[in-house]
């Protein structure tokens, strides 16, 4: 306790900070430099001179929209689709909802009179278990609309001690994601992670007084507010304004406002079940002397509504600014095996471009998928999961397989089962190399093969360790030996492709000591 008073003590106020800079100012420009406060006008403290700074202006944000929007609820679906499993409803009610604050955003800009006129904005608040998809969501949705997106954790602003964390600062993370450019940060999207956090049941003894005061700042912003980007206790805003000052002759107010820009709210709302579910019981009593629950409550979520948020620890005003309730399910180990399968930026990607980097193409069996989503459903951190179970099964091989002439790596049913003796097995059998560069080159020499000649040819794992060892009896680079064997092959291969159709070629073992011979039987075979 006693070192958390002293770290903060360490930490200058806004007013020491200024006088810091002013000191710095003075020893390296003298008196040629003024010092201003947040109100504009000159220090009486600082330096005085007889310079009236001009009065404040307002850095124009334009009203002009940097993109168009005419993307329909469908098209956003399918988009996401393609990213995200399951999660259907979600993806439907977010694609409504992103179109119709989108749509809205644009008609403001074609009459501005419309800003003024009621909207209800479509801020979302989005339930669901940890790893489901719900930021993954929101950053494809923003990725597909081009604009800018930031994410923070609700605990972040209740935790004390830290300097400065106000929930403007996501505002102001909004327009650094943009570059500072303030027309783009006006239609991003702020993304609240662990909102739940910001609740305290009354029954737990009354309202934890700082996620109160979090709820109603955040109300502030999801409603409309004009938020100040030069703070008076940030040094960057400081450092900025005295540059202003000096280059300009005054200082520019940077000040954004927070009508167009959408705010999406997401936890995990442990407890809120029962809530609802206690809510349900109660109606049903009163309806019928049959309470139907047990089957509803894994899927309770649907059935939230405002009071029982407000049950939860939220205050009403907070929860009204969030009209949209999406819920995200939880995912099963069928799911995982189809996020594994279908999802355009699987992990499986990812390990083959990893392995690709080695010049090893690795593969996967269907019943290993299936075995690696049941091994990670155990977890229980949905998708995340998918990543952990990868890594500890492939990390060894990861290892040890680059500094060896392996270049085709499948991933069994037994590989997970016994990742361990497997790996043994792979490695008595595999040369060690230290030279990953040649089965690169190899794979490189391919890519370009197929580039110049439309002709796709593969050398296979065993043609691939037989090349490596020539090049080291040789000395020679596998480039310049893949150039050798393959000189005469461009016609060769096309009077094949003429004759059967074929455009993509395997290569055996044997082209490397018989490359000629190789090809001729290829050729003979094609007449067949
Ligand atoms: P959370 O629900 O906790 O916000 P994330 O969206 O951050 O979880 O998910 C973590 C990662 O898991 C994502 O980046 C994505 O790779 C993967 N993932 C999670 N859910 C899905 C899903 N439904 N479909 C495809 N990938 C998913």
């Amino acid at each position: 306790m006693s070192d958390e008073i002293k770290n903060e003590r360490k930490i200058p106020n806004p007013d020491e900070i200024r006088k810091e800079f002013e000191n710095f100012a003075k020893e390296r420009f003298g008196d040629k430099v003024q010092f201003f406060t947040q109100s504009m006008g000159p220090q009486s403290s600082g330096v005085e001179k007889d310079v009236t700074p001009d009065e404040p202006e307002r850095e124009e944000v334009e009203e002009q929209l940097a993109w168009e929007f005419d993307l329909t609820p469908k098209q956003v679906k399918q988009h996401l689709d393609r990213f995200v499993i399951k999660q259907d409803e979600a993806k439907k009610a977010l694609a409504i909802a992103v179109c119709d604050h989108y749509n809205h955003v644009s008609a403001c800009h074609e009459n501005p009179e419309l800003a003024e006129t009621s909207f209800s904005k479509q801020n979302v608040l989005m339930l669901g278990p940890t790893g489901v998809g719900k930021t993954y969501l929101i950053r494809q949705i923003a990725k597909l609309i081009g604009v800018p997106f930031v994410k923070a954790d609700a605990t972040r602003f209740t935790e004390t001690g830290y300097v400065g964390a106000n929930v403007d600062d996501l505002i102001k993370d909004l327009v650094a994601q943009a570059d500072g450019n303030l027309r783009k940060a006006q239609y991003g999207i702020v993304y609240l992670d662990e909102a739940d956090k910001l609740a305290t049941p009354p029954a737990q003894g009354g309202r934890d007084v700082s996620g109160r005061g979090v709820q109603f700042g955040l109300l502030k912003l999801m409603e409309e507010s004009e938020v100040d980007l030069r703070s008076g206790n940030d040094i960057a805003s400081q450092m900025q304004a005295l540059m202003d000052f000096q280059t300009k002759g005054r200082v520019e107010k940077r000040v954004i406002n927070t009508r167009h820009i959408l705010f999406i709210v997401s936890g995990a709302f442990n407890g809120l079940k029962e809530i609802i579910q206690k809510r349900l019981d109660q109606k049903a009593i009163g309806i019928t002397a049959d309470p139907k629950g047990k089957e509803e409550s894994e899927d309770n979520f649907k059935f939230a509504m405002t009071q029982d948020f407000v049950d939860f620890g939220f205050e009403p005003e907070f929860v009204g600014r969030l009209p949209v309730r999406v819920n995200c399910e939880f995912l099963e180990a069928k799911d995982l095996y189809d996020i594994l399968q279908d999802s355009e930026e699987s992990i499986i990607r990812q390990y083959e471009r990893a392995f690709e980097a080695y010049g090893i193409r690795i593969t996967f069996e269907d019943e290993a998928l299936k075995k690696i989503a049941e091994l990670a459903s155990r977890e229980k951190t949905g998708a995340r999961a998918l990543m952990t179970v990868c890594e500890r099964l492939l990390r060894n091989f990861k290892f040890e397989l680059p500094s060896t002439d392996v270049s085709e790596f499948k991933v069994t049913a037994a590989v997970v089962d016994e990742p361990e003796s497997e790996l043994k097995e792979i490695l008595k059998t595999a040369k060690s190399t230290e030279n990953c560069g040649h089965r690169n080159e190899i794979r490189k020499f391919e890519k370009e093969f197929a580039a110049k000649h439309r002709l796709e040819v593969t050398f296979s794992s065993e043609a691939i360790s037989k090349v490596i060892s020539r090049c080291e009896e040789k000395g020679i680079s596998a480039k310049e030996l893949c150039q050798q064997i393959l000189a005469s092959y461009e016609h060769g291969l096309n009077l094949v492709k003429q004759n059967t159709g074929q455009s993509h070629f395997e290569l055996s073992e044997e082209i490397v000591d018989e490359p000629k011979a190789y090809l001729e039987k290829l050729i003979r075979n094609s007449y067949q």
